[in-house]
């Protein structure tokens, strides 16, 4: 008899995502709403957590748990070694130079209040000019007025096309000697627009000036590497990318952090106190000020080692495939306005419907099980732009499907046919 045939066939270079794989790493996603499985679109205001994160922070404190630092015994040095772990594991998510340059807050909106605090207080000053963007959060807007009035300083903003995508030419003829920071999103949480960052911080750094980038819906769809944008600050939230809520990051360059004195003052972030006066810890320690987040960093560890494991690059190509099929689906219905039309979109979808108030809209896609936000998505500006107060944002994570996908234009059709 012959003798078995050897298998000699090439790994794939690209294998498909396994998508339902993934899908039982979630146990959220077998929940039950008004009857119906749920289907998580609302992925741009909170992700849902794997296994390894909800095991990962049962695992800390079942055995790990102690305040950090401060204390000589055997769990102040587990949680210590976790927390830095995590510092370290962020750093090389980011491509950071060192664990020295992450500094970990609350989450995106803590991280740039703590530039325009720490920084901004002692760089900018009356007649100085920050420029954002048209496309910016609400927390990339309101720092900044803040920090404007209590010096004097002005704010610019970088207008958008039609599309949905910012002006670089009116941005160039923004910036000015008297430009301090320029602070923009990466991904519009709006729109889902990709905003050419690489381009906005060179000539941002042309004008001398500093750059943020808001990585809060780009850092969970697609690689980000702060080294080769030369990015000077950048911030993003762990609940955002599939990690505990109430931790987030700001890197900042270390010339950056270095030039920066604390913001809030307490334990932890000093080295030597008299009753006279302070001596602060170098960063990042100089801005972590009293007991912080320590169980939700080690769980946001857990969450970038395991997207790592699955790989941001099939992440962003497979998330790519289920925006322009909801796109594609959507466009045809009729009465919808797609709101953001940029070539570049990651994870979000945006639209109104004739006829019906985007809360409507949502209030119906729940009643199938669809999870969506309707709202103004705490970017009021750039929906004005567009001449709305409020819009249907469908938002996508790797773990959705096209099946999902092709419930949610099932229902938005039959809504729009007037049917429920
Ligand atoms: N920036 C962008 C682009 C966002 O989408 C969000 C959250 O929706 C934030 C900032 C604020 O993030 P957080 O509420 O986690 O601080």
């Amino acid at each position: 008899h012959e003798p078995p045939r050897q298998q000699s066939v090439a790994p794939d270079p690209h294998p498909p995502f396994d998508v339902l794989a993934v899908r039982r790493d979630f146990p959220i996603l077998t929940e039950r709403v008004n009857g119906r499985p749920l289907i998580w679109l609302d992925n741009a205001a909170t992700t849902q957590k794997p296994h390894a994160v909800i095991d990962r922070l049962v695992e800390f404190y079942s055995h790990e748990n102690s305040n950090i630092h401060r204390a000589a015994h055997e769990l102040a040095a587990r949680a210590t070694d976790a927390y830095e772990h995590a510092r370290r594991t962020v750093a090389r998510f980011l491509g950071a130079g060192g664990a020295e340059e992450i500094v970990f807050v609350r989450g995106t909106t803590e991280a740039i209040n703590l530039v325009a605090n720490a920084w901004g207080n002692g760089h900018v000053r009356a007649g100085d000019e920050i420029v954002i963007s048209h496309l910016e959060h609400h927390a990339n807007i309101v720092p900044w007025q803040l920090l404007a009035e209590r010096t004097g300083a002005v704010i610019k903003v970088i207008p958008v096309d039609e599309s949905g995508q910012i002006l670089l030419e009116e941005y160039a003829a923004l910036l000015s000697e008297r430009t301090r920071l320029v602070s923009v999103t990466q991904v519009s949480n709006a729109l889902g627009t990709v905003v050419p960052v690489k381009q906005v911080i060179e000539l941002g750094h042309r004008a001398g000036a500093r750059v943020l980038i808001d990585a809060a819906q780009s850092a969970p769809h697609m690689p980000t590497n702060v080294t080769a944008l030369d990015a000077d600050f950048l911030a993003f939230s762990g609940h955002k990318l599939f990690g505990p809520t109430g931790i987030g990051v700001l890197y900042g360059k270390r010339e950056a952090l270095e030039e920066m004195a604390p913001w809030e003052g307490g334990g932890n972030m000093i080295v030597d106190v008299t009753l006279e006066r302070s001596v602060f810890q170098p960063p990042p320690g100089r801005f972590e000020a009293g007991t912080g987040n320590i169980a939700d960093a080690v769980g946001l560890a857990a969450a970038i080692e395991y997207v790592e494991r699955i790989g941001l690059p099939g992440i962003a190509a497979y998330e790519h495939t289920l925006v322009e099929h909801a796109t594609e689906g959507l466009r045809r219905i009729p009465g919808l306005r797609l709101i953001g039309t940029a070539p570049e979109k990651a994870g979000i979808v945006s639209f109104v419907l004739d006829g019906h108030q985007p809360a409507e809209v949502g209030t119906e896609l729940n009643r199938h099980g669809i999870a969506v936000r309707a709202g103004h998505h705490c970017a009021q500006p750039i929906l004005r732009r567009f001449g709305l107060e409020a819009t249907v944002r469908p938002s996508f994570a790797f773990y959705n499907t096209h099946d999902e996908v092709d419930a949610l234009i099932a229902a938005v059709r039959q809504l729009s046919a007037g049917g429920r």
